[in-house]
């Protein structure tokens, strides 16, 4: 869980920029915590405390609204009540970690990833990023080796992790969907010699120009991200 917290800090300068190069600064005066550190935290605090999935993303979104989050997130959370918006983006990946740390078994690994991810991200690739995410979180925890892995998260999800990294970032563009994100991201790991690799290798996509919108959250103004190409090509909420 401290290694998803260091890996979004150091990747929070990068999120606006093209950045394919694994030789940069892990830290500056722009690192900081986004939205993938608050809501992993949530995550580990609903599994800690038997809380529920919807009224403690909400809870912490109120305690950090400037955090970068999704305008569906954000529209939703606003509400103060959180509803399935059939998401295939990767922000129930980006949380999902605790879940690998706390359960036992593969089963009630994806079990809980499942119910982790549901309550936003109910589209098929939503759930399925997350559980893929908790359950190499999971095999890894269990000392496996990345071969046993890999051959795992193919079988079980159906995921292309056969294309070195090299290929891949010849041609990747910035993508918010669990299936245009979560295969490669595993694949920075399963290519990485080490931690401070792995975080080097997955920084190394290019993502596409946002755009902002303002919203007030309780008086504070605060920025929210956008990706309108994402939308378009689905038809789908992302985020
Ligand atoms: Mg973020």
């Amino acid at each position: 869980m401290i290694g998803a917290i260091i890996g979004d800090i150091i990747g929070s300068p990068y999120e606006h920029r093209n950045h394919k190069s694994t030789d940069f600064a892990l830290f500056s005066d722009r690192s900081r915590f986004t939205d993938d550190t608050v809501l992993t935290v949530a995550v580990a605090d609903v599994i800690l405390h038997g809380k529920d999935y919807a009224e403690t993303l909400v809870e912490y979104f109120s305690g950090y609204p400037n955090a970068g989050y999704g305008g569906t997130f954000i529209e939703q959370a606003m509400t103060g009540k959180l509803r399935p918006y059939n998401s295939w983006g990767n922000g129930s990946a980006m949380r999902v970690g605790p879940v690998g740390f706390a359960f036992d078994t593969a089963e009630a690994v994806l079990a809980e990833a499942k119910r982790s991810a549901e309550v936003t991200h109910n589209h098929p690739e939503g759930i399925k990023g997350a559980q893929a995410t908790a359950l190499a979180v999971f095999m890894a925890r269990q000392g496996e080796t990345k071969a046993f892995i890999k051959n795992q998260i193919v079988k079980r999800f159906g995921y292309d992790l056969s294309q070195p990294l090299e290929t891949i970032r010849k041609t990747y563009r910035f993508d918010v969907s669990c299936q245009g994100s979560v295969p490669q991201a595993l694949k920075a790991f399963l290519e990485a010699t080490d931690y401070e690799d792995a975080v080097r290798k997955g920084r190394v996509y290019r993502r596409r120009q946002r755009h902002h919108r303002l919203y007030h959250w309780r008086g504070r103004p605060c920025l929210f991200r956008t990706d309108p190409s994402a939308h378009r090509r689905s038809g789908s909420r992302t985020s």
